[in-house]
């Protein structure tokens, strides 16, 4: 059996990645794919349950994980520390279900360098003044709060370039059917078709 294929997906908060996630692992098991779970240092937000967003844990256990070689990848993201476990994601891929990780460009980077086969995918929003309005939401944060989640989203946006693809979520379904056009696109590559059509070809090309 094929690997499952490592997909890297970041984008400034207030793009729209984690819905667009959501709404892929719902079309399952057509896109058969699973989310990676990250640890995390930052405080748990209301509505988040351990295991399910994140495993929250203190610093001084990233700090083992981190010396015990557990994670794949780890960066500081805002002030708190955010890694992606090693074990969980390569029992996965060897089941052949494709694994996406939410990280951010740090992240990607070394992901990118430890395995060059994962495919990286950047999010952006349609405008700035969507962004803007993304980030605002519903809630009354200050003038200030905004403008540094806008500069924080305008430094995430700075590094589209280093990524295999580029999706921009104006209209979300036509969004998520470019995500799910390239992890069709993915599947159809020759390397991952010649194994899952073994026995046919031989067949094919028997005399
Ligand atoms: P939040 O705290 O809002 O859930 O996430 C903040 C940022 O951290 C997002 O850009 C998210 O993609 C990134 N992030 C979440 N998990 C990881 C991880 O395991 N590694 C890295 N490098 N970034 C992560």
């Amino acid at each position: 059996m094929a690997q499952g294929t490592l997909y890297i997906v970041s984008a400034p908060s207030g793009a729209g990645k984690s819905s667009l996630i959501q709404a892929l692992l719902k079309t399952q098991p057509l896109y058969d794919t699973q989310v990676s779970v990250s640890h995390t240092t930052r405080a748990m937000r209301p509505g988040e349950k351990h295991g399910e967003h994140y495993f929250f844990v203190s610093e001084a256990e990233f700090c083992d994980m981190i010396e015990q070689d557990d994670f794949l990848e780890h960066a500081q993201v805002f002030g708190n520390y955010y890694g992606t476990s090693r074990a969980a994601i390569e029992q996965v891929l060897k089941t052949g279900v494709d694994v996406f990780l939410d990280i951010d460009w740090q992240g990607a980077k070394q992901i990118r360098e430890k395995m060059p086969d994962a495919r990286s995918i950047f999010i952006l929003p349609p405008s700035k003044e969507e962004l803007g309005r993304r980030l605002r939401g519903r809630n009354q944060d200050s003038e200030e709060v905004i403008a540094k989640r806008m500069a924080q989203a305008v430094a995430e946006m700075t590094h589209f370039a280093e990524y295999d693809y580029l999706i921009v979520n104006d209209d979300f379904d036509l969004a998520l059917l470019d995500l799910k056009t390239i992890i069709r696109a993915e599947r159809l590559r020759l390397g991952r078709q010649k194994l899952k059509y073994d026995g046919l070809i031989t067949k094919l090309l028997a005399d």
